[in-house]
């Protein structure tokens, strides 16, 4: 239970990170999704981060984690989606080797529900004079199930091309549920996972069925952490075609991403 002042904290941090945006206090930061049997940079994952003028860095598991279930996510998730894809057009027009990059940004299930989404996304990529399979919809498995409205918008977007990746996979109680109910096109397995890796007898399991599932599906598939040799190529070994962690980049800001992996 929170004492009193940790309560006060709380709510005060939320009513901090509503005007965070407009205090110019949100920005994107980018981690490389690589080709595991080429360590060659195919993607990169937008990550949200607050920096508050006098508390510092805000973690994301902290404000997300108390700016999800109170529906605060709208704001900041159309500022994340909006940068990468502004972020994707100015590589794309300096460097070759983002000719054919992907930004995978996360989305929360609030997010999905909000009208005029699946048009407002249409148009921002074709604006930009990208595909619809450029932009990569990164939904976690252990925010709270997509009502209706939102499982139909992940429809709408699935059948115009986007691309939907199911995050954190493994770690919410219903995911095989949702693996058969939404539409998909790759699993992303959990870091957790990868942590045990290659020594630690559930994780291999874990993953091997993981894989198994996705291949059986015709998914691709994205292992998230990933710190070391071993761990890569045990899961390049296992038949995992991308691959996330700090052994190829931790997150860094547009212009480092730039210069880091595309140049
Ligand atoms: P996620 O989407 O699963 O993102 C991966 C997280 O793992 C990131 O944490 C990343 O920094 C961290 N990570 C990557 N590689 C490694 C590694 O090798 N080792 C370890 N220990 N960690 C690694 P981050 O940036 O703190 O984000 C935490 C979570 O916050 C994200 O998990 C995502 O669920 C959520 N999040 C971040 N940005 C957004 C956003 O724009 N919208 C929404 N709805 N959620 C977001
Ligand atoms: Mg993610
Ligand atoms: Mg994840």
């Amino acid at each position: 239970m929170p004492d009193r002042s940790d309560a006060h904290h709380a709510v005060w941090l939320s009513g901090e990170f509503v005007a965070a945006e407009g205090r110019g206090e949100l920005s994107i930061a980018y981690q490389p999704i690589v080709e595991l049997a080429t360590s060659r940079v195919v993607g990169a994952e937008a990550l949200l981060r607050w920096t508050h003028a006098t508390s510092g860095a805000v973690s994301p598991d902290t404000f997300i984690g108390f700016a999800e279930p109170e529906g605060l996510l709208s704001g900041p998730g159309a500022f994340a989606l909006q940068t990468a894809l502004d972020d994707l057009a100015s590589w794309r027009a300096n460097s070759r080797a983002a000719r054919d990059l992907f930004v995978s940004v996360n989305v929360s299930p609030t997010q999905l529900d909000s009208p005029g989404l699946v048009t407002d996304l249409k148009q921002a990529v074709d604006q930009r004079g990208m595909a619809q399979r450029d932009l990569h919809l990164e939904l976690t498995e252990t925010a709270p199930p997509p009502g209706p409205g939102a499982v139909q918008a992940l429809h709408d977007l699935h059948s115009h091309g986007f691309h939907i990746a199911i995050d954190d996979f493994g770690t919410g109680y219903s995911s095989l549920l949702r693996v058969q109910n939404l539409p998909c096109d790759s699993l992303k397995i959990d870091r957790a996972f990868t942590a045990g890796l290659p020594d630690d007898t559930a994780c291999r399991a874990i993953v091997a069925s993981s894989l198994a599932l996705a291949h059986g599906m015709s998914l691709g598939t994205v292992a998230e952490g990933i710190e070391t040799v071993e761990q890569r190529n045990h899961l390049h070994q296992a038949g995992c075609d991308l691959g996330q962690g700090y052994l190829f980049g931790r997150p860094v800001d547009a212009a480092t991403f730039r210069a880091t992996h595309l140049d």
